[in-house]
C-alpha cells in the first residue's frame, strides 16, 4: 500500500483545519483515486513523487519505498527523464495552471514502448501556501495502434474505392440519397461528382425509367439486394450502354447504407450477341453448300439408272463447286483462327501473281458465270516473294465479294501495278460501292454493311479481314476507293522481296 495519499492531499488542499468532515471527505477522494484504473502521481513544487496510486506502480511495475521521495525524472534509473515531459513541468506548467492531453511516446525499459496520455493539475495549498502537481497518465497505446489500423484501412479502402475500375456508388439505405460516387463512375456516365451527389439515383440523367428505378430501390430496401445482369443507361454524351447493376444494404455505424456496383458491359454484350451471331452465320454458311452436295450425289447415287450422263456430271460439278465453296469458307475460318492465335505462318517463295489470278478467275467463273471477270496484268510482272495459297485466298474473296456486291453481268477486272518496291493488285468491280464512312469499319471481324447489299447476300463477315491479316503478315497493305453507286476498287500491296517478320 502506498503511503497514507489521504494525508497529502489532506495537507496540501486544507492547511491546518484538521477537521472530522473534512478527513472523511479526504478518505472518501483517497478510496476513488485508489479504484481509478489510470495511474495517478502526485509531485511537490520541486518535481519530487510524493506519492502515486496503486495503478501507478502495478503499471510502471515499481514499488512506493522506491519512487516516492525522489524526483519524477530519476525515478527508476531515469526512466521518466523524458525531455518534453521535463520541459512540460519545468516550464510550461509554472506558467499555466494545467495542461491536458499531452501525448508522450516513449520506451519504459521495464514496459517497452508505450504512448502515454498525461494530464496534469497544480494544486495549492492555501494556508501553507505549497502547491503540488498531480499527473493523470493514461495508456493509449492499444488505442493509438487501433486508430492506426483504422487510419491505413481507410486509406487502403479509399484507394481501392478511387482505383476500382468498376464504378461504385453509396446510398443513404433511407433515403436513397447518393453519398459518394468513385471516380470510374464519373468517367463512365460523364456525369461530374456534384451532379451525383445528394441526389437520387432517378434524379440525374443515366436513368430513363424512374418509375421502375423507384420500385427497384423499394424492392431494394425490403430484400437489402438487388442484381441486374444488363441495365439500360445513358451517359451525358447521350451514349447508351449497358451495365451489370449489383447493389446491396450493409450496416455502417447503427445506420444501414447501399452500395451499389455498376460494371459496363457494353463490349462483353456486344461480344456475346456476336458470338451467337457468329455460330448462327457459320452453321449456315456451312450448311448450305452442305445440303448441295448431299442432295447432288445423293441423286446420282439413287437415280443412277435414269439420269443421263450429262446430267450426272452436271449433278457431280454442282457438288464439286460447293465443295470449293465450302473448302473456301472453312479455309477462311482456319485463317482467322491462327491469325488470332498469332500462328499465322507463310510459306514464301518466288511467285507470278498473274498465273495466281488466273487460277482465281478460272475457279470463281464457275460460280459467277454470267460475270465478265478478268486479269489485266502488264507482261512485265516480275515475279513477287509471297505464299501462293494465301495470295490466291486474298483475290479470291476479293473477286467473290466483287460478284456478290455487283449486278450479274458487270464487269470484274483484277489488274496490277509495279512500283520500285512492291506490285499493287486491284480488283475492281461495278457494283453497289461503300460509303467512305464505312471504309474502315469493314475490315473489322463479322461486319456486314446493311446499307448495300449484304443483308441479301450470302457472306460470313471474315473475308475482308483475313485478306487484311494476310496482306500484313506479308509486309503489305490494303485499302479500297469506293462510294455507293460507283462501284468499288480494293487494292493491296505485296513487297518484291519479302522479308520475314
Ligand atoms: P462478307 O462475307 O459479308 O462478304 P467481308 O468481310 O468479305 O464479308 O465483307 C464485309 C462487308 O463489306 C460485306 O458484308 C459488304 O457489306 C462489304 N463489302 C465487301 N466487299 C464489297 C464490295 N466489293 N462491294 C460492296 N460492298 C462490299
Amino acid at each position: 500500500m502506498p503511503k497514507d495519499f489521504a494525508e497529502d492531499i489532506h495537507g496540501f488542499l486544507n492547511g491546518e483545519h484538521r477537521e472530522q468532515a473534512l478527513r472523511e471527505t479526504v478518505r472518501y477522494v483517497q478510496s476513488i483515486i485508489e479504484t481509478i484504473r489510470d495511474p495517478l502521481i502526485v509531485l511537490d513544487d520541486k518535481l519530487r513523487v510524493i506519492s502515486a496510486n496503486q495503478s501507478f506502480y502495478d503499471m510502471f511495475l515499481l514499488q512506493p519505498e522506491e519512487t516516492e521521495g525522489n524526483l519524477i525524472f530519476e525515478v527508476n534509473g531515469g526512466q521518466w527523464d523524458i525531455p518534453r515531459l521535463r520541459e512540460l513541468l519545468e516550464k510550461i506548467l509554472p506558467r499555466n495552471t494545467s495542461f491536458n492531453d499531452f501525448e508522450i511516446d516513449h520506451n519504459f525499459p521495464c514496459i517497452g514502448q508505450r504512448i502515454m496520455l498525461l494530464n496534469a493539475r497544480r494544486i495549492y495549498s492555501e494556508g501553507n501556501k505549497t502547491q503540488s502537481i498531480l499527473i493523470g497518465i493514461e495508456d493509449i497505446t492499444e488505442r493509438k495502434h487501433m486508430e492506426q489500423e483504422v487510419a491505413a484501412s481507410e486509406v487502403r479502402y479509399r484507394r481501392l474505392f478511387e482505383t476500382a475500375q468498376d464504378g461504385i456508388l453509396i446510398l443513404d439505405a433511407n433515403s436513397g440519397q447518393i453519398e459518394d460516387v468513385n471516380p470510374f463512375l464519373i468517367a463512365m456516365l460523364g456525369y461530374s461528382q456534384e451532379e451525383f451527389l445528394g441526389k437520387k439515383l432517378w434524379e440525374i440523367g443515366p436513368v430513363k425509367d424512374i418509375q421502375a428505378s423507384q420500385e427497384a430501390f423499394k424492392e431494394l430496401q425490403d430484400s437489402e439486394y438487388i442484381r441486374y445482369e444488363d441495365l439500360p443507361l445513358e451517359t451525358s454524351g447521350g451514349k447508351q450502354i449497358q451495365v451489370e447493376f449489383v447493389s446491396n444494404v450493409y450496416p455502417v455505424n447503427g445506420r444501414k447504407v447501399i452500395q451499389c456496383n455498376v460494371r459496363d458491359v457494353t463490349e462483353r454484350k456486344k461480344i456475346e450477341k456476336l458470338k451467337d451471331d457468329f455460330i448462327g452465320m457459320v452453321s449456315h454458311e456451312l450448311g448450305n453448300p452442305l445440303t448441295v452436295i448431299t442432295g447432288c450425289l445423293n441423286t446420282v447415287l439413287d437415280e443412277e439408272a435414269n439420269l443421263t450422263e450429262q446430267e450426272k456430271t452436271h449433278l457431280l460439278r454442282n457438288a464439286a463447286l460447293e465443295t470449293d465453296v465450302l473448302s473456301h469458307i472453312l479455309g477462311n475460318l482456319l485463317e482467322l483462327a491462327r491469325a488470332r492465335a498469332e500462328r499465322l505462318f507463310l510459306h514464301v517463295e518466288p511467285i507470278d501473281t498473274y498465273i495466281v489470278a488466273r487460277n482465281v478467275v478460272e475457279r470463281i467463273m464457275q460460280q459467277y458465270s454470267s460475270y465478265k471477270i478478268m486479269a489485266d496484268f502488264p507482261e512485265d510482272i516480275p515475279l513477287v516473294d509471297a505464299d501462293p495459297l494465301r495470295v490466291e485466298r486474298i483475290l479470291y474473296n476479293l473477286v467473290d465479294n466483287a460478284c456478290k456486291y455487283s449486278p450479274k453481268g458487270s464487269e470484274v477486272r483484277i489488274f496490277a501495278k509495279l512500283n520500285a518496291n512492291d506490285i499493287i493488285i486491284g480488283v475492281r468491280d461495278q457494283g453497289v460501292g461503300i460509303p467512305i464512312s464505312e471504309h474502315k469499319m469493314i475490315f473489322s471481324a463479322f461486319e456486314r454493311l446493311e446499307t448495300n447489299a449484304s443483308g441479301r447476300v450470302k457472306g460470313t463477315g471474315i473475308g475482308l479481314m483475313v485478306c487484311q491479316r494476310l496482306v500484313e503478315v506479308h509486309g503489305g497493305q490494303i485499302w479500297l476507293e469506293s462510294a455507293p453507286g460507283k462501284g468499288s476498287t480494293f487494292y493491296f500491296s505485296l513487297p518484291l522481296k519479302h522479308s520475314a517478320h
